[in-house]
């Protein structure tokens, strides 16, 4: 800028000085030309009375090279001329000026001479004795003008080429000085001259509207931020071309983004194949969406094109924690697929006895024990038909059951009382200690979970064995523990004892009626109570299974 400022400058001096030596060159030819033909003009008058005093002889006398003399009898014939030989001169009586000195007395004219080849000025006089006097001179070129002038034009160009670089480079300093000390973020009107107060007014108007255009635009990002802030789901705005513009916490967290991700491209965060191919697809105007297991846990990814002005100018993507559900499906496909296996096992043998019978190929003797087994069996599925139900209702919530205050001791009692036979055949010692504690609970569901405990702790005992059973309050929990002396868990299948129809020995669960559900439904019912439930077990040794419920439950 300051440059062709600059230049700007340079270029009009220079144009101006020419302009100007144009103007004064002409007016100084015209000035020059007046002057010389006037001086001519006078010299001619002198040397006439000169020539009609002496005659010829005059002019012999005269050695000036700077002007020529001619003198021209009337008929035109050249008597005698100061540079050529008379007898070599034409005719001179068809020149301009010796015709009109002839007709008028005097006459003048100016023209190239075809013997001297440059542009002369002529003056003529006619004498009174005929004849005709006639000076010439070359006259001034504007060439033979300027070089005379040379020196001169060349100092005043210089001076002038000076001052006007001087001064170009004064101007442009001062035109751009207020220019490069103006604050953009807060130019004063102050600072700088006249000419560039539009321009101050005009970007302090704009710094304005900027202002409130961004706080509008921070108030409108805060608040979207506020609202996805605590959202589950993640949500990512992409611009088209795949480039953060805004992540939530959840997005962040499941991404393993930092905060300074914004304004990075996605696939620097997460460049597996998956989101490229979700990106693509919304990029070229498609919803999308695809599940990803990232960190071991299952997500659901959905990407929309954001169209505006039929063309797409950027991407949202939603990102749902799927992986309860996942596994709820995966329990779900496993569970009928256990139900249905183990209701086959019975099935087939009940079958295979009846057909047995309905063949007549049981003996007579053989037909009670035929018949018991039947029993037995269908027993088992009444048991295991029972708990799935059961599980079945724990699945569906516990909508359709009532809070009540409950007193876990006394459903303890109630359920040694219940399988006292079963003690006794093994002849275990059952104790039950502690004292009433109440808790807020679904009597159902805590039947079920005392039942199964103590049902374990005599199923997996041994003859002569014991069973204690604690109910006490402590620090405003209540806790349930039941312990047995009985043949224990190996520390590999404590974790799973808890999954469905998972049995440490199967064929000893099925021996003593197991179903593999038992604990299933004590996590679920547990679960729903928010009580946690801890398990000490030692091979042969026995296990203690304890279960904390929270204050919250108690009354
Ligand atoms: P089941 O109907 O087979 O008893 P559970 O879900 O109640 O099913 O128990 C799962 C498995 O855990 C049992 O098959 C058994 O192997 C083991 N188990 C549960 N309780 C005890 C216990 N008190 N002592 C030893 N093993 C136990």
């Amino acid at each position: 800028m300051k440059n062709s400022i600059f230049k700007s400058i340079c270029l009009a001096a220079t144009g101006v000085f020419l302009a100007s030596l144009l103007l004064i060159m002409s007016i100084l030819y015209t000035y020059f030309s007046d002057i010389q033909l006037e001086t001519l003009k006078k010299q001619t008058e002198l040397v006439s009375v000169a020539v009609q005093d002496q005659g010829i002889s005059f002019l012999k006398k005269i050695d000036n090279k700077d002007f020529r003399i001619t003198l021209i009898e009337s008929d035109g014939d050249v008597l005698y001329d100061t540079v050529s030989p008379a007898d070599s001169m034409e005719n001179h009586l068809g020149r301009e000026e010796i015709r009109e000195a002839l007709a008028k007395g005097y006459g003048e004219s100016t023209r190239y001479s075809s013997t001297l080849l440059e542009r002369q000025i002529y003056t003529a006089k006619l004498l009174p004795d005929g004849t005709v006097i006639r000076l010439s001179e070359t006259h001034y070129s504007v060439l033979s003008l300027i070089l005379m002038m040379t020196q001169p034009i060349a100092i005043v160009a210089v001076i002038a080429a000076v001052l006007s670089l001087i001064l170009a480079s004064r101007l442009s300093e001062k035109i751009i000085k207020p220019l490069n000390e103006l604050n953009i973020d807060k130019p004063e009107l102050k600072d700088s001259y006249e000419e560039l107060k539009p321009l101050i007014e005009r970007i302090n108007s704009q710094q304005r509207q900027l202002k409130s255009q961004s706080a509008e635009l921070r108030r409108k990002q805060e608040e979207f931020n506020a609202a996805t802030y605590n959202m589950n789901e993640g949500i990512v705005l992409l611009n088209e071309t795949g480039t953060i513009l805004s992540i939530n916490h959840s997005a962040s967290k499941i991404l393993s983004a930092s905060k300074y991700c914004i304004g990075k491209d996605i696939l620097l965060v997460n460049r597996s194949i998956e989101i490229q191919n979700l990106l693509n697809k919304a990029q070229s105007g498609e919803h999308a969406d695809v599940m990803m297991n990232i960190n071991g846990l299952e997500y659901q990814i959905n990407a929309s094109p954001v169209v505006s002005d039929d063309s797409i100018s950027g991407i949202a993507l939603i990102i749902f924690d799927i992986t309860e559900k996942e596994k709820a499906e995966q329990m779900r496909r496993e569970f009928s697929a256990n139900v249905s296996h183990e209701l086959k096992t019975p099935l087939h043998s009940i079958s295979g006895y009846a057909e047995l019978m309905k063949n007549g190929l049981v003996k007579e003797n053989d037909i009670v024990s035929f018949s018991s087994r039947i029993y037995s069996e269908a027993q088992r599925m009444i048991v295991l038909v029972d708990d799935i139900i059961k599980l079945s209702r724990l699945d569906e919530g516990t909508y359709d059951m009532e809070l009540e205050e409950t007193d876990l001791f006394a459903v303890a009692h109630e359920t040694v009382d219940i399988l006292k036979p079963a003690a006794d055949a093994k002849n275990l010692t059952v104790t039950l200690n502690g004292g009433s504690s109440k808790i807020y609970g679904f009597p159902q569901l805590l039947n079920g979970l005392v039942y199964n405990l103590c049902d374990n702790a005599i199923k997996y005992n041994r003859q002569n064995g014991s069973v204690d059973i604690t109910v006490i309050q402590d620090n405003n929990k209540t806790i349930l523990t039941v312990s047995d002396n009985g043949i224990g868990i190996p520390k590999e299948h404590q974790e799973r004892i808890f999954e469905r129809f998972y049995r440490v020995d199967k064929s000893h669960s099925k021996e003593v009626g197991g179903t593999g559900l038992g604990l299933s439904i004590v996590k679920h019912a547990a679960r729903l109570h928010d009580a946690e439930i801890k398990l000490e077990s030692v091979p042969d040794g026995g296990t203690t299974i304890s279960v904390i419920f929270p204050e919250k439950s108690l009354l």
